[in-house]
């Protein structure tokens, strides 16, 4: 497994830039010292993820996100770390040696236990063991090379396909576990997927990152069963079968749009070449976000049942208010397209895609609107004129209303009036329930001095380091993440580079921590003073604190009738030393 020197791994955080890397894939204007733009880690229609090129750092004011450029790399392209120091040494021309040594990552290795996993139910479904299975696949109309290509594979009915082929590869624990492949029993690791087609779900790097598994012979009343969300499989972003159909959704800019994986490989094998699937999750913003990026129109193609016409309107509306034109492909009730194209012919699928129908036609048409009663069609046209509100592009708003209006025979004026209305009415309701954002660390007011003083040791180090050395106490910090950023920062007795304190953390969410903590300048005169009274309010705190344990110490002592004579002294000092604290305050 590579591993790569501290000190490249230095040259290129000093060479790249943080703004090159991100503005490739975000634009950005300038704001002040910073940079602005739209997050790519979370959908949003007002710019809040920042760059700010002197600190080497981004930070996302909405969702959180934040880091390096290496973090950038990782979290936008879900690549190890070792593949983003190779990534950008690439790029900037820094040769990246590889040293073969223990791998600490544990993304290589998840990585690793999918491919694994891949191999082995693949070549199972080719087995003996996979007749069946197979035999099932063919039934359906599945022939070798498209399984082939896209690695179908299958689970069979035993507790141990998997674990006994990974135990002599010796795995931790921590890896098995967030494989989401196995599930930890009295008897050890066991296998999740058990007696199941298991489809690979692939990032768009082309990697696996998780299963959809089908049961097969069994009656397993799910009928599917996915891998759960993992470092590697977040269900909100990710498509099944997009790393081999990405171009050719790009080339014509458009994608259609199935809910199985059955569905998916069904269509690719005749000769559609822009399907995407979605894998085990109705389609979400984030899925919108993604294939805005290759396509502007998405044809749904949706199982034909009632069940199937809901989820096409939800995912309509969705695709529409990310920018994203939906058509409805028109399926026959109660078929899927899988089974409708074996039976009919990819010409009549191919005629189906040339009538597909605008979403607010097929919404209107599903739900007979013509001919219900004045409370139904008014109730759908409210739900209608909802989803309409949402939509961020004023033109295809109008439209929409233009068309609804037409549609429905009701004045366009009037028809906008009552848009307008209903959308007032909730603009006022959203500003008073605004959700509110996740807890914010550092609440208390030891956690906040502490936070002050590592804000402004970092934006003012030389000034304060090291006059103020005998001051300057990271030991008594009782926040793990603060503490060890202060004894980053006073390490060497130099300032830092401050991107390079955010490789020191491990985990993703510790990173995003500390770029947020480490993203605002704070405004201070004078930096010394402020670091001298956050000591103060934290050792009062302390002090203030031992105390209060002293006196239960004595009460506990007096109540069983012994002596408590050595706490009581131990509360003088303290008190003596609080005093003195405060003391000094008064006389600055
Ligand atoms: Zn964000």
């Amino acid at each position: 497994m590579a591993r790569v020197s501290e000190e490249t791994i230095e040259r290129i955080r000093n060479t790249a830039d943080i703004y090159d890397i991100v503005a490739q894939y975000v634009d950005l204007k300038k704001r002040g010292r910073n940079y602005f733009g739209l997050c790519p880690f979370h959908s949003e229609k007002t710019p809040s993820f920042s760059v700010a090129p002197d600190k080497q750092i981004y930070h996302c004011f909405g969702c959180g996100a934040g880091g390096n450029v290496f973090s950038f790399i990782i979290e936008h392209q879900k690549i190890s770390f070792i593949e983003a120091v190779q990534q950008l040494g690439h790029k900037y021309g820094i040769h990246v040696e590889n040293k073969s040594g223990p791998a600490n990552k544990i993304f290589s290795s998840l990585y690793e236990v999918h491919d694994i996993a891949v191999k082995l139910y693949h070549d199972t479904l080719f087995s003996e063991k996979g007749k069946s299975a197979l035999e099932y696949l063919h039934n359906r109309g599945l022939k070798n090379d498209i399984l082939k290509k896209y690695h179908v594979g299958f689970a069979p009915d035993s507790w141990d396909t998997l674990s006994n082929n990974i135990k002599a590869l010796s795995f931790k624990d921590e890896v098995l576990k967030k494989s989401g492949l196995f599930l930890n029993t009295e008897r050890g690791w066991r296998d999740r997927f058990r007696s199941r087609i298991m489809f690979p779900i692939y990032h768009q790097s082309g990697k696996a990152i998780a299963f959809g598994g089908r049961i097969f012979n069994s009656d397993d009343p799910a009928k599917y069963l996915n891998s759960p969300e993992t470092p590697l499989y977040r269900k909100s972003e990710v498509f099944y079968g997009l790393h081999e159909t990405r171009d050719s959704i790009r080339k014509f800019s458009t994608a259609v749009l199935v809910e199985g994986y059955t569905d998916f490989l069904q269509l690719v094998q005749l000769g559609i070449p822009n399907v995407v699937a979605l894998s085990g999750t109705a389609l979400g913003k984030n899925h919108a976000t993604q294939i805005r990026k290759f396509a502007s129109k998405v044809y749904l193609a949706y199982d034909g049942d009632s069940a199937g016409i809901n989820a096409t309107l939800r995912a309509g509306y969705v695709l529409f208010q990310a920018g994203v034109e939906p058509l409805v492909i028109p399926i026959p009730k109660d078929k899927d397209p899988d089974d409708w194209v074996r039976e009919e012919g990819v010409d009549a699928f191919q005629e189906a895609l040339g009538s597909s129908i605008p979403l607010l036609l097929f919404h209107l048409k599903k739900k007979n609107i013509k001919n219900l009663s004045g409370t139904d069609k008014s109730r759908i046209v409210k739900e209608i004129l909802n989803e309409i509100s949402l939509i961020g592009d004023g033109i295809i708003r109008d439209d929409l209303l233009k068309s609804l209006s037409q549609e429905l025979n009701i004045d366009e004026v009037e028809l906008f009036r009552i848009f307008k209305q209903q959308t007032e009415s909730k603009s006022i309701r959203r500003t008073t329930v605004k959700p509110d954002s996740k807890p914010k660390p550092f609440t208390n007011a030891s956690q906040k001095a502490q936070l002050e003083i590592i804000k402004t040791m970092a934006f003012n180090f030389d000034e304060v380091y090291p006059s103020m050395e005998s001051i300057i106490d990271f030991q008594i910090f009782d926040e793990p993440i603060l503490k060890k950023i202060g004894l980053l920062l006073i390490k060497d007795n130099k300032a830092k580079d401050l991107s390079a304190i955010i490789d020191q953390f491990e985990d993703q969410e510790e990173k995003r921590l500390v770029s947020e903590i480490l993203f605002e300048d704070v405004s201070s005169d004078d930096p010394k003073l402020i670091i001298k009274d956050c000591f103060v309010t934290i050792r009062r705190i302390l002090i203030k604190d031992q105390i209060k344990q002293a006196r239960t110490k004595i009460k506990e002592l007096e109540s069983k009738g012994h002596d408590s004579k050595e706490f009581v002294i131990h509360v003088t000092e303290l008190q003596k030393s609080l005093q003195q604290l405060t003391d000094k305050i008064e006389i600055e």
